[in-house]
């Protein structure tokens, strides 16, 4: 059993100031350190399921929070970004199940710590006409590829956005309840971990029972920028259509080409 660990920061029990989100910051170490600590607990959890190949996708920032020393020796690095510029970047066929560490809710998410959608200039993204966020958009890459979301981890308003997105059969690790976009209640964080790892090891007993997220094709995306001074350069991409001011929506034959628009909008709207 091959298993895809995509890890990121904001929904990580401890993690709720900007003081632990910028590699410049004086609590990121220390965040580092306990983005790390939900990672190995789930690679453990997949090794005991049987996993013979994990590959972790560092996929906060600038793909450089994890420190390999200590990554469990069973997983794979992935670090940086590739030319996908995807947060599940290096998954494939292969792959039998995935799982979401430290995922955050969706732009404009009331009461859920570091809300957002990719960047903080993205306030809306859909898919046919649904609100979804990065963790729906992972799993549709995923999906591309037929492999399976197993299990994802955050606060408890992503919790409650997946669980209406998704299809049921994955399971979801509470870290933390939000408070705002900066506060959250957090979980104690060795029964974080230990949730993380029993969860991870439970669902991968039976992978072939896990939902594919595979949103009807073609599919309808539409982005709607909070800054909508700065987008002049996404009106010269083929293909995308400015509906307003602030909102631009394409038609993408798959979850690859869908997410390959939607990186070149992003790398153009100015925030
Ligand atoms: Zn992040």
């Amino acid at each position: 059993m091959n298993v895809f660990i995509s890890a990121d920061m904001e929904g990580i029990c401890g993690i709720f100031g900007l003081h632990q989100w910028e590699s410049d910051g004086h609590g990121y170490k220390q965040a580092c350190e306990w983005m790390l600590g939900e990672v190995n607990a789930a690679v453990e959890g997949a090794v005991q399921a049987g996993a013979t190949q994990i590959v972790v996708k560092d996929a906060h920032c600038d793909g450089n929070n994890i420190d390999l020393e200590k990554l469990h020796p069973a997983a794979e690095l992935i670090s940086g970004w590739g030319p996908l510029n995807s947060m599940v970047e290096g998954i494939g066929p292969e792959f039998n199940a995935l799982i979401l560490i430290g995922y955050h809710a969706r732009a404009a998410t009331a009461d859920a710590t570091f809300a957002h959608t990719w960047s903080r200039n993205v306030l809306e993204l859909k898919v046919n006409g649904t609100v979804i966020g990065e963790a729906e958009w992972a799993a549709a890459f995923a999906g591309h590829f037929g492999v399976p979301v197993a299990m994802i981890t955050g606060d408890d308003k992503l919790a409650r956005q997946v669980r209406a997105t998704i299809p049921a059969g994955f399971e979801f690790v509470v870290t933390k309840t939000g408070w705002s976009f900066n506060a959250a209640r957090m979980r104690p964080i060795a029964t974080v971990r230990h949730e993380i790892r029993e969860t991870a090891r439970k669902v991968l007993l039976e992978p072939r029972r896990l939902p594919v997220y595979r949103p009807p094709l073609p599919a309808t995306i539409t982005v709607r920028y909070r800054h909508w001074e700065g987008l002049h350069a996404c009106e010269a991409v083929p293909n995308v259509k400015r509906l307003n001011v602030d909102t631009f929506e394409y038609t993408a034959a798959d979850f690859i080409e869908a997410h390959k628009y939607f990186s070149t909008l992003n790398r153009l709207a100015k925030p």
